[in-house]
């Protein structure tokens, strides 16, 4: 399998989880990757042929069980890297995701499963993403945002969207994994909210809360 193939498969398999759907549209796959509606209905074949993904006519397409392997093998071994480059090679959050990307794709199962006991079998990425295990269970991912919290409620963040914008802005306004933030103030007409740490009071966008996910607390 290629790298393209494996990108597809990974993507699909991402696209299915977040939207939470088991058929994903042909069109929804070229926008995402922004290739034609054509490129993306050739590969659609040649990962059907495959026997990956199984194609609905007029339905959507979704992945095969040898699909859904392959795919969260891709995530395992990303994330797997992700650990190493920034625990062990001290990168930070935002610089990761393209090395990764290139690694997931160069990283025979022995080697993945060696570095993932070498790191100690770790349970989520920087990004607070979950590393799905040997067997290929991995933790729910929460989705619940920031930007879903009334005024009062305290709100632990324990996963950002890996992209790299959004993490070199939470880098400056010191907003980290773990963190505890009451919602102070939720304007909605012009999109902020305010959000306060110890006394610490900071405002961001309606946009960038809803790339911040995690779990109320209690206050
Ligand atoms: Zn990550």
């Amino acid at each position: 399998m290629n790298r393209a193939e494996e990108d597809y498969i990974k993507t699909i398999y991402e696209l299915t989880t977040q939207k939470n759907q088991s058929l994903i549209k042909t069109n929804e796959l070229a926008e995402r990757f922004g290739y034609t509606d054509q490129s993306v209905n050739e590969m659609v074949k040649r990962l059907e042929g495959k026997k990956l993904v199984s194609f609905i006519p007029y339905k959507g397409l979704s992945l095969t069980t040898k699909g859904k392997q392959v795919a969260i093998r891709m995530i395992r071994s990303h994330r797997i890297w992700e650990v190493f480059l920034t625990e062990k090679l001290g990168f930070s959050w935002e610089s990761v995701h393209e090395d990764a990307e290139m690694l997931e794709h160069a990283t025979s199962d022995q080697v993945l499963e060696k570095l993932y006991h070498y790191l100690g079998d770790p349970i989520h990425c920087q990004h607070g993403n979950p590393i799905p295990d040997l067997k290929g269970k991995m933790e729910p991912t929460t989705n619940l945002s920031l930007a879903d919290l009334e005024v009062h409620d305290v709100f632990e963040i324990t996963r950002v969207l890996d992209f790299k914008e959004l993490l070199v802005y939470l880098n400056e306004q010191n907003i980290k994994l773990y963190d505890h933030y009451q919602v102070i103030e939720k304007d909605l007409f012009n999109g902020i909210i305010k959000i306060k740490r110890d006394s610490e009071e900071k405002t961001i966008s309606m946009k960038t809360a809803k790339m911040l996910f995690g779990q109320k607390v209690n206050s």
